[in-house]
Parts: C-alpha cells; structure tokens; sequence
C-alpha cells in the first residue's frame, strides 16, 4: 500500500494551527472537532494526528498507541454528544468512488436527528 499524504490538506493545516477548529476533544494522537458545513445538529470529526490519508491506510499502518487513542476518542466523543439513546452513524469516506474530500483520515459522527438510510445513491447515477 503506498498512499501520499499531502501536507497541505486542510486537516493537516488544522493539526498545525493554522485554521482554526471547533474543538470536542483532543488527545496525544487524535483530535475531534465539528464539521464546518454540518450535515445533522451534531456532526463531529475524528481525526489521527498522523499523516495517514484513509481509514485502510490508518488500520495498516498506525501504531497500536495511535489505534487505540483514536477508537477511545471516538467513544468519548459519543458520550460527549449523548447518542447511546437515540444512536448515530460513522461513516469514513475514501478516495474517488468513496468522494472523499480532504485526503487525511476522518470519521464522521453524526447524531441529533434521523439520519436516513445509509447510502443517497442520487450523486452516484
Ligand atoms: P469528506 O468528503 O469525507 O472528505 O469530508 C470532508 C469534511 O470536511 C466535509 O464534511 C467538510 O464540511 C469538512 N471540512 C472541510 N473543511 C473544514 C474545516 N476547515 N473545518 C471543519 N470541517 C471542515
């Protein structure tokens, strides 16, 4: 697997402090925040700090310390947002087929409304 990562993408450019976020929640190796054009009343983004470019990439190549902080903050940011009653969806888009945007690992959390069924197929006709 050889993905590139891109320093420039515009999480990246979170990371360093160079936009800024509205953040949820950081640790050592992951940071949430919320979603600039929110698709739900809560969509929050969950992103490593290294420079992994999809969920497949992340899963093969960060450390078990890396995995583990992002899988716990994920939890965290569930608790945060209260969804263990009405529930939520995670959802990692990747590359073309995938219409990923911003070429650095994220997953999003939505919560706050029904969410539909999984998959709008009307872009994709
Ligand atoms: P994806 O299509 O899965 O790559 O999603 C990228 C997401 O990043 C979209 O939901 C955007 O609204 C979001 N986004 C882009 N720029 C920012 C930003 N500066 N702060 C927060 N979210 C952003």
């Amino acid at each position: 697997m050889a993905y590139a990562y891109d320093p420039q993408n515009i999480f990246a450019r979170i990371l360093r402090g160079e936009i800024p976020n509205k953040t949820v929640l950081e640790t050592a190796h992951t940071l949430a925040f919320r979603d600039i054009a929110p698709k739900a009343p809560d969509h929050v983004l969950v992103i490593p700090k290294g420079p992994y470019v999809t969920f497949d990439h992340f899963c093969a190549a960060a450390s078990e310390a890396e995995i583990v902080d992002f899988t716990r903050t994920c939890a965290k940011v569930c608790e945060i947002l209260g969804v263990e009653d009405k529930g939520f969806r995670a959802i990692t888009n990747a590359g073309e087929h995938g219409v990923q945007e911003v070429p650095h690992f994220h997953l999003h959390i939505l919560a706050g409304r029904p969410l539909g069924r999984m998959l709008d197929m009307s872009e994709a006709e």
